[in-house]
């Protein structure tokens, strides 16, 4: 922001009045949301009190001089109010005609509530009397005094709200009053006494009188809480800078508290929940401002059918004018704004005044009602609609959520790992969740923390809870890639799995009690939760036909099993990006052959164990082929280190050894062999196929018996693309594409059908990205690219995703780093090697697939640049894919708005 200067020559002050303003909607940096939207109104000839905004500009020079307002602003506000005073025939300080204003907050950003607000300034014990005789009113204007005491006491002189409330409190009970509304001028002028007294016994001196001071203190107040603690606080979870700073509005006051026929209200144009165009709000007769949201009367509806059987309370019935009036505003703001409005109104003696406006805040699900039926009416694009969604937030839509009505039991907080609430038995082992969920139960699993091992009872959960790890952590990534709800790092819970209980402080748990957690909360309950269904409801579904229709790249899956693929397609995959086959090995059926096949003693062991395995993976290939109709399906060749298969407690060491009729000791010997110091750098990828050929034959004839299978069951061409992870170099990838074709070759000898086929690889390994062009080339280079950017963001920082989340928010905190690498693409850095890896792919292959599986195929802001670099597809878990088929469509507008598209 523009350093102020404080010589006086810049404009501090703007006024506004209806018809005429001197700032407009497009200067709420300079005047605040509500100084910006009050000077359009103004603009728009509606009736808004007339007034003026003190700029931002202004709070930067006051925290500049030490809390010190400059006096060439006090000579500026001074002319204005006598401005205002002009207007509606008041002069401010007069004791006969005295008029009065509120001081207002209101930055940039939307902060309802966050900072204070001062009404009815300008009272004192003479000007309250004008003010009496003036209206004819004295109850009104003793009222409005009163208000004004508890306000300026509470903001300004840091007198605690409690004592005001205590002497109303206790005026009323000795008195026999219930209600505000009760209190005559005797009684107002005997509080008002109690209150003088009372700033006077707390702050030391009297309540001032002098008219100029009270609004000096207010302006330097209102600026000041731009610092209170909530607003801090406010400002932390929104994002929004500590540098912005507030300005000020002063506006002559309207009065909803003159009796029966005025009142105050607040409205939003459409339904917030649900988006309907119902007009939602609530009005207090006979009140001020924060009494509506204050609690202390129950406010009634606006409208007759918001009202229901005390349809005569309503704001419609009471007072038809004002309603007719303010529905007709709603209807202009609405079309100026080409949004959903949130708006503040006074009625002072049936005359309607707007006090604010703001686009209203919304779920998700009516956000993209509105945005839809504003596109239907035409009052924006598509394109518009499709932009104000934020992507991230029709994961809400997705998972079924905890009704946040009903009343739940707490037990733990934890992490928001993924989201979606789950309800379910506890279980401490995956082999129980395995078995419990096969006889139909609903389990969830508690874990210490999750290790691959535990994919498959992962997989049979509902859910998933860990004591330990963050938002990166295995269970975190996993159950955000199976779509399962997870609570992890919930660090006060001690879990013993081998007893079977689980301690959360002073009450204990055991297999089989019910437990509800919420992966978007990280809270944990005790038993069964009450729960909303998700609602993909008809809007949805057509901003996704919107988004489809404006996006340029595919949008594909990463999916291993049956379920991810079906779910995936329901969400509108495109096609698997990455089919993970390890994960069909953990699986309790064929994990014994997988643990034969690595322990065996040579070739002729090994084979015996994959012909075990052939006949399992075709099954799962054919499967995954039929449900995705002959849409692309990218498979990716055995990746993870082969230590991850095997057994690593004792126990379950003996159980394998006697399962296999293998010598224990020689089990434990061929466990030490395998395991390295750091696995994700060891024995994996396609080092493994180069070093053992035969997993890649059969991993190959599975994958071309099941297409050929496929095919001939749905007529539809399956056009397999077989990748080969974690190349390095050019000779890597020709090893392996050699056994790739002699095995394809074999097969359709074998069965006369050929099945077309690409043979592409993962780069993932900075290496792979600058040769990428030496990789690619020729007839029997890479088809495609997929860029693995999981693995490419630890190898390129040098970082293991498994140890990161210490290391991270450290680095977050110390501001290395402004988001986690693993989540938001390292644009810079990983980003520049992807780029480099499409453009020398390209090179030499104009037309090479390129795609990325990473979890950042998920994330908006990735997103937007794999399609500056002009990516073909991004792949991502099931549960993201509406996410990224909004992002993608989002990223082409913009690229298209920004003039940057070919
Ligand atoms: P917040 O940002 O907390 O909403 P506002 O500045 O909008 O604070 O003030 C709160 C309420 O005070 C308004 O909704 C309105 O009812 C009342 N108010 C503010 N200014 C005036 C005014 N000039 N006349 C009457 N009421 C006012
Ligand atoms: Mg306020
Ligand atoms: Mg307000």
């Amino acid at each position: 922001m523009a350093q102020p200067d404080t010589d006086g020559k810049r404009k501090w002050v703007y006024a506004f009045s209806p018809g005429a303003a001197e700032g407009g909607a497009d200067m709420a940096e300079l005047l605040g949301g509500k100084g910006a939207n009050l000077a359009e109104m103004a603009r728009l000839a509606l009736p808004v009190p007339p007034g003026f905004t003190i700029t931002t500009d202004v709070c930067d020079a006051f925290f500049a001089a030490g809390n010190t307002l400059p006096e060439a602003m006090k000579a500026e506000v001074m002319r204005a109010l006598d401005g205002i005073g002009e207007m509606v025939d008041a002069r401010f300080g007069d004791e006969k005609c005295p008029l009065l204003v509120s001081v207002r907050s209101g930055s940039r950003a939307s902060m309802p509530g966050m900072m204070d607000t001062i009404l009815n300034l300008g009272l004192n014990d003479q000007t309250v009397e004008g003010l009496a005789r003036l209206t004819g009113d004295s109850r009104f204007a003793f009222d409005s005094y009163r208000r004004f005491i508890q306000m300026y006491g509470d903001v300004v002189l840091g007198v605690d709200h409690g004592a005001f409330e205590d002497i109303l409190e206790n005026f009323k009970n000795l008195n026999g009053f219930a209600a505000d509304t009760d209190l005559d001028e005797e009684s107002w002028r005997e509080i008002i006494a109690d209150y003088k007294a009372a700033i006077e016994r707390e702050y030391g001196a009297p309540f001032p009188q002098d008219t100029n001071e009270q609004l000096w203190g207010a302006i330097a107040a209102v600026f000041g809480s731009w610092h209170n603690p909530r607003a801090k606080t406010y400002r932390r979870l929104h994002d929004i800078p500590d540098d912005w700073g507030t300005a000020v509005t002063v506006q002559a006051m309207v009065f909803g508290n003159l009796g029966d026929n005025s009142a105050t209200g607040v409205a939003f144009t459409r339904n917030p929940s649900n988006g309907e165009k119902d007009i939602f709000g609530e009005y207090l007769p006979n009140a001020q401002g924060e009494d509506v949201v204050a609690g202390i009367r129950t406010p009634q509806p606006l409208t007759r059918k918001g009202a229901g059987e005390a349809s005569e309370s309503s704001l419609e019935v009471a007072m038809p004018h004002a309603f007719g009036e303010l529905v007709q505003i709603f209807e202009q703001l609405e079309h100026h704004y080409r949004d959903m409005q949130d708006i503040e109104f006074t009625v002072q003696l049936g005359k309607l005044w707007i006090l604010q406006t703001r686009a209203g805040k919304r779920t998700t699900e009516a956000a993209l009602k509105i945005a839809v039926d504003f596109a239907a009416d035409g009052l924006i694009s598509r394109d518009e609609a499709i932009l104000r969604i934020e992507p991230a937030q029709l994961d809400q839509l997705l998972h079924p959520a905890i009704d946040p009505g009903a009343e739940h039991d707490l037990i733990a907080r934890g992490l928001p790992a993924s989201p979606g609430a789950a309800s379910g038995e506890l279980v401490f082992h995956s082999e129980m969740a395995e078995a419990l969920k096969a006889k139909g139960r609903d389990v969830i699993l508690v874990r210490s923390e999750t290790s691959p091992e535990d994919v498959h009872g992962m997989h049979a959960a509902v859910g998933i809870l860990t004591a330990r790890g963050g938002m990166t952590s295995h269970a975190a990534v996993v159950a955000r890639g199976m779509g399962r709800p997870c609570v992890s790092g919930a660090g006060t819970l001690r879990i013993d799995a081998n007893a079977g209980t689980m301690r959360a402080g002073a009450r204990m748990f055991k297999s089989g009690d019910i437990i509800s957690i919420d992966g978007s909360t990280g809270r944990v309950y005790a038993g069964k939760a009450k729960m909303l269904p998700p609602s993909l409801s008809g809007t949805f579904g057509t901003m996704m036909e919107w988004a489809d229709e404006a996006r340029r790249m595919k949008v594909r899956t990463n999916a291993d099993t049956p379920r991810d693929a079906k779910q995936a397609r329901i969400f509108g995959a495109e096609g698997i990006g990455l089919c993970r086959t390890e994960h069909m090995f953990f699986e309790e059926s064929r994990i014994l052959a997988v643990r034969e096949m690595i322990c065996a003693e040579d070739q002729e062991g090994r084979q015996q164990a994959l012909d075990k395995l052939l006949p399992v993976q075709r099954a799962d290939f054919e499967e995954l082929f039929e449900i995705m109709a002959g849409l692309p399906i990218t498979i990716r060749l055995l990746d993870p280190p082969l230590h991850e298969f095997l057994p690593h407690e004792d126990r379950e060491a003996a159980q394998v050894a006697a399962a296999l009729g293998m010598d224990l000791v020689r089990l434990k010997t061929r466990v030490a062999e395998l395991e390295e110091f750091n696995p994700m750098l060891g024995f994996r990828g396609c080092r493994l196929g180069i070093k053992y050929p035969e997993i890649t034959r059969m991993q190959v004839r599975a994958i071309f018996e099941a297409a050929v299978n496929a095919q001939k069951k749905t007529g539809n061409a399956v056009r397999p693309e077989v990748m080969v992870p974690f190349i390095g170099y050019r000779r890597e990838f020709d090893i392996l594409r050699a056994v790739i074709v002699e095995t394809a070759e074999a097969v359709k000898k074998e069965t006369g059908i050929t099945i077309p086929y690409d043979v592409g690889t993962m780069i993932e390994l900075p290496r792979a990205a600058l040769l990428a062009a030496e990789i690619a080339d020729g007839e029997l280079g890479a088809d495609f690219f997929s860029f693995g950017t999981n693995d490419l963001t630890q190898t390129a920082l040098g970082l293991s995703r498994d140890d990161a989340a210490p290391i991270l928010s450290n680095y977050l905190e110390h501001e290395v780093i402004t988001t986690d690498p693993f989540v938001s693409l390292d644009l810079p850095g990983v980003g520049e090697l992807v780029k480099i890896g499409v453009d020398r792919g390209r090179s030499v292959k104009p037309d090479i697939k390129t795609g990325i599986c990473g979890e950042h195929g998920g994330d908006s802001k990735s997103i937007a640049f794999f399609e500056d670099i002009g990516l073909d597809y991004v792949s991502c878990s099931p549960f993201r894919v509406p996410i990224a088929r909004l992002s993608a469509a989002q990223a082409t507008i913009r690229r298209r708005l920004s003039g940057k598209a070919s």
